[in-house]
This record gives C-alpha cells, structure tokens and sequence, in this order.
C-alpha cells in the first residue's frame, strides 16, 4: 500500500479486513455500499468505497467518476 501514500495506522488496520482489493486509496467494492453500512462496518474507512449508493436518489455510482462524498453526480449540483 506504499504506493497510495501515507495511510494513517488504525485506517491501514480497517483496510486489511476488507476482502476487496485496495486500489489508488480506495476498496475497489462491486456491490454498491451505503452510507448507513459503510459507517455500521467501519466508520474510519467510510470514504474509501469506490462504489457507494447515493443518500438523495439511492442510485449507485463510481466515486471516481462522479459525486462527493455519499451524494452522486446529480444530486450535488
Ligand atoms: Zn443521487
């Protein structure tokens, strides 16, 4: 995980639990996650989910792509 940078220690502990692969700082998730999981699960890697569901419209989407946070493309305009 060098190459992603500095990952602080107890975040670099949450990260290695999740079975996904971990990829340029995020969990490359194919299921989309929620808010509500992501904080249920791991509050400390809450934004290292590439795929997430939108908290306005509950469409799934790519946060590489688009969207802030747990808000997609079109909901944070
Ligand atoms: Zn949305």
């Amino acid at each position: 995980m060098k190459q992603n940078g500095w990952i602080e220690p107890q975040v670099h502990k949450s990260l290695e639990k999740v079975s996904q692969k971990f990829h340029n700082g995020l969990i490359q998730n194919e299921k989309s996650i929620t808010l509500q999981s992501a904080n249920d699960y791991d509050a400390l890697i809450i934004l290292r989910w590439r795929i997430r569901e939108c908290k306005s419209c509950h469409q799934s989407f790519d946060i590489t792509m688009e969207g802030l946070l747990y808000k997609c493309g079109g909901c944070i305009i």
